[in-house]
């Protein structure tokens, strides 16, 4: 059987009636019962989720919790890709020069042999769009953007015409996902929709419901096309589709600068007076006062990393200024269960007064055991709250809605019927032969 893992990402078990309802030739194909696919950590990014789920390890063993990670030094990331996951990919281990794949707009995952297909999802730092080359003399390709901007922030003025760019965008990806899967040999394909989520972003949490929306007209035609391209490949006897949704969205309370609090608690120290820094600070004032310059201060390349003993710059993470992981970290080995331990009853005591939700989880790993790669020490969870990363200004209101934690899992009738809350493992279990 040749398979396809259909990701609609941002979409929950709630949304999932509404879904079939516009994609009528996969609700004929698929169980009516659905799993509710539960991340254990509450690392919210879609790369961390995609890396969970590809190699089904925890964000302390694969080493990716987010969209980068630091190296070095608590003042510099550099994204994580494939190659930087410590742990095998578990989700495509039958792929090799022999059988072939389809690869379209997922997280991590780089173009690799003519063996792979691939369509960038537009998270990493590289040139290429579409791999291998000898696609892009096909004309559908021309038209392939990843992402229709860089920036959720940007996107959250003109609504409307933000929502419009999104449709484009994957209009266009599903015109090339037909052309790849009709005109290239596959044998297994994770094919992404993003649209699912960015416009979930956009408009907030039961769009698929409403019909008022001035881009209605616009989604069902999206829909359409993807319902004619699965009812095309379900044609086909040799053809079994999945359905996964990483992860949900609820509506966003609050959002909160995690780096702060450290800073207020004494564990985090600011240096303004660094050339980035102050580069930086000075930008942000040059925008005042129409803007409140410090809106727009991040925390990035701002550490004074000889004071500074913990620090959060990817959100939600935050990461011992260790000096066995970091040049200049100033903790020792020795004081390091010490610290991380003080200061997880310090954000436990602390942030319990301001969100009743909020989940802690200590790296299971002792730091002598760690492999070379930094790894977060604590993982802060708050269910509806948004974490700043450093790179992250401050924004006045918080966004409409934030990535949580549940997604979901659907299985062809003729698979073994999930149903409740599943883990992460018992999916890949299911799609062992993936
Ligand atoms: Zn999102």
């Amino acid at each position: 059987m040749r398979k396809i893992l259909l990701s609609v990402d941002g979409l929950s078990v709630d949304d999932l009636p509404d879904l079939l309802e516009l994609l009528p030739a996969l609700s004929q194909s698929q169980h009516s019962h659905s799993a509710a696919c539960t991340f254990e950590a509450p690392l919210t990014s879609a790369s961390s989720a995609w890396s969970q789920f590809l190699t089904g390890t925890f964000w302390y063993e694969s080493g990716c919790y987010g969209y980068s990670r630091p190296n070095e030094s608590l003042n510099k990331l550099s994204v994580v890709r494939e190659k930087d996951l410590l742990s095998p990919i578990r989700l495509l281990k039958n792929e090799s020069s022999d059988s072939q794949s389809a690869i379209v707009n997922v997280p991590l995952l780089l173009p690799k042999s003519e063996s792979r297909s691939w369509l960038s999802d537009g998270s990493l730092p590289i040139k290429t769009k579409i791999s291998p080359s000898s696609l892009s003399e096909r004309d559908v390709y021309n038209g392939y953007y990843a992402r229709p901007y860089i920036d959720i922030g940007r996107a959250l003025g003109p609504r409307a015409h933000s929502a419009e760019s999104v449709l484009l965008v994957e209009t266009r990806r599903t015109a090339c996902v037909s052309d790849l899967l009709a005109n290239t040999a596959w044998e297994r394909c994770i094919w992404r929709v993003s649209a699912t989520d960015q416009l979930t972003h956009l408009l907030g949490t039961g769009w698929l419901k409403a019909d008022d929306l001035k881009c209605s007209a616009g989604i069902r035609e999206l829909f359409r096309l993807i319902n004619e391209q699965i009812s095309e490949l379900l044609k086909q006897s040799d053809i079994e589709i999945f359905l996964v949704s990483m992860f949900g969205h609820s509506a966003c309370l609050a959002k909160f600068n995690l780096n702060d609090h450290l800073a207020k608690g004494g564990y985090l120290h600011f240096d303004d007076t660094s050339r980035d820094a102050s580069q930086r600070i000075a930008a942000a004032e040059a925008v005042g006062p129409k803007v409140n310059p410090t809106h727009l201060r991040s925390s990035e390349s701002r550490l004074d990393l000889k004071k500074t003993l913990a620090a959060s710059p990817v959100a939600g993470c935050v990461f011992i200024n260790s000096a066995s992981s970091f040049s200049d970290g100033p903790v020792t080995t020795r004081n390091h269960s010490r610290i991380c331990n003080e200061l997880s009853d310090y954000l436990r005591n602390t942030l319990v007064n301001i969100a009743p939700f909020v989940k802690i989880i200590e790296n299971p790993v002792p730091v002598e055991q760690r492999p070379h790669v930094p790894l977060p020490d604590l993982v802060v969870g708050i269910q509806g709250v948004e974490f700043n990363d450093v790179k992250d200004s401050g924004i006045a209101h918080p966004p409409r809605t934030t990535h949580d934690f549940e997604g979901f899992f659907l299985l062809p009738k003729q698979r073994v019927a999930l149903s409740g809350s599943v883990t992460v493992d018992r999916i890949l279990e299911v799609l062992d032969d993936f």
